[in-house]
């Protein structure tokens, strides 16, 4: 009889900037990837902040490359990035030469090419995350598991060369897939890859997120484990209601909701190759790693729990528009969204009556004068009777797949918010029914939140 050889598991394991902000920290990473054979894939930020006082290496080496830009002296900023890495290989008794190759390397860097602007700061700002994986592969070997460190362009991962907002190229996944017979453990830097002509390409800020994802996607990992200062995701902001409950199983869409009205843990663009790939991910605590974390999957039981999370954001307004008849003239919605498009913004939603209708827009993007071109156009090129913009929106979103199965909910809601004194301007269901809206005042954003925690995790 032929047995079919059973594939080995492998996870791939990322570790964001607080998990590597100084040799304590490093110390722990090597012990959570020595604990699990099966985390043969690590991908590492650059070392992140180790106060609420100090500032990450990426920001440092912007700082770095702005005063080379500026002609300004260069010492002092280049030394602060240094020392972030002698103190690690101080600390854990590394060659002195580790320290001496990061400064190498950052003064090449430095010395390049400042024509384009974009393309210099990538250089610079991957430096954080290439000497950062250096380091940590420095550091397992010597401790005593075998490692070695990835070049991303010898691994094949290929971006745009949208600078410092690069996305993956889709070739790069098949190149990619041979890390999956790594020998040990390999260390692969975040954050950035090389575009088609060779040179260094950022994915936007926190983007070592992406690397992580990419590779769990590439390798078809068996799980794909983000590391960082958090036990877990939970249900509600633990700012605004301290003993937030954790939350142990969500789905990549509640999440996705969640992210989209504020939950800080996963950028949600982030995770999309791992989503794609179908691969379970887990969000842990490097500073608690018996903690089991939250995790990420494509479909979980309802019966733990319909709603997972509640979130509200504020910083949204409202562009309304109201007209006799709206409903019956052909195309209204059509063109009003063309003015809206015409000014370069992305709407959020468009909760609309029978002669009215509202567009709802990050307040962020749209600057007086765009607000003063919208209401003239719309006024003008459309006919209406009214309209106007209404600033200090919040959005409100409970969240959780199991909703669709579930009568009263929105009930239950609505008599909590008004037991709480909260006015509900708009409430909008998308027709998966993975979340229900409230738009309401900034002011009341905090209330209101708690009245729904109250309600719905009693
Ligand atoms: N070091 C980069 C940043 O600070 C990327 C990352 O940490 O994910 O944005």
């Amino acid at each position: 009889m032929i047995r079919k050889k059973k594939a080995f598991a492998i996870k791939v394991v990322k570790f964001g900037g607080s998990s590597l902000a100084d040799a304590r920290q490093v110390r722990k990473v090597f012990e959570i990837v020595r604990a699990d054979p099966e985390r043969r894939i690590v991908v590492v930020s650059a070392p992140g902040k180790r106060s609420p006082e100090d500032m990450k290496v990426t920001d440092l080496l912007i700082a770095l490359a702005e005063a080379q830009l500026a002609g300004a002296p260069t010492a002092a900023a280049l030394d602060r990035v240094v020392e972030r890495y002698r103190e690690i290989q101080r600390a854990l008794e590394l060659p002195v030469a580790v320290t001496s190759d990061v400064e190498n390397d950052l003064r090449r860097r430095l010395a390049g090419d400042t024509t384009h602007r974009g393309r210099f700061f990538d250089n610079l700002k991957a430096a954080g995350e290439d000497n950062c994986a250096r380091v940590v592969a420095a550091v397992f070997n010597k401790l005593g598991l075998p490692s070695h460190y990835v070049d991303p362009r010898e691994a094949g991962l290929l971006l745009s060369d949208d600078f410092g907002n690069a996305t993956v190229l889709p070739e790069s996944f098949d190149r990619l897939k041979l890390l999956r017979d790594t020998p040990d453990v390999a260390i692969f830097p975040g954050f950035f890859g090389y575009t088609v002509k060779g040179e260094v390409a950022t994915f936007p800020r926190g983007g070592s997120d992406i690397t992580g994802s990419i590779l769990a996607a590439a390798v078809k990992a068996d799980l794909y484990e983000n590391f960082t200062d958090v036990d877990s995701v939970y249900a509600v902001d633990p700012r605004i209601v301290p003993d937030a409950r954790a939350i142990s199983v969500i789905t990549y869409q509640e999440m996705r909701e969640l992210a989209y009205a504020g939950f800080g843990v996963f950028h949600d663009e982030a995770i999309l190759p791992a989503v794609q790939a179908k691969i379970p991910i887990c969000i842990k605590n490097t500073n608690h790693p018996e903690a089991p974390g939250t995790r990420i999957v494509p479909e979980r039981p309802y019966a733990s729990g319909v709603v997972v999370g509640i979130v509200g954001a504020e910083g949204f307004c409202t562009l309304y528009v109201s007209k006799y008849l709206m409903n019956r003239e052909i195309g209204f919605g059509r063109r009003l969204l063309q003015i809206v498009e015409d000014e370069g913004l992305s709407y959020e939603h468009a909760p609309s009556g029978i002669d009215n209708t509202s567009v709802i827009l990050r307040e962020q993007d749209v600057t007086p004068e765009i607000e003063a071109r919208l209401c003239e156009r719309v006024r003008d090129e459309l006919g209406a009777n009214d309209v106007g913009f209404e600033h200090g929106l919040a959005l409100l979103m409970i969240v959780g797949e199991g909703m669709r199965y579930t009568v009263g909910l929105s009930a239950k809601a609505c008599t909590a918010l008004a037991a709480a004194g909260v006015n509900i301007d708009m409430i909008n269901q998308g027709s998966s029914e993975i979340s229900v809206m409230f738009g309401i005042k900034a002011t009341d954003r905090k209330r209101a939140i708690k009245a729904l925690y109250n309600a719905f995790f009693p």
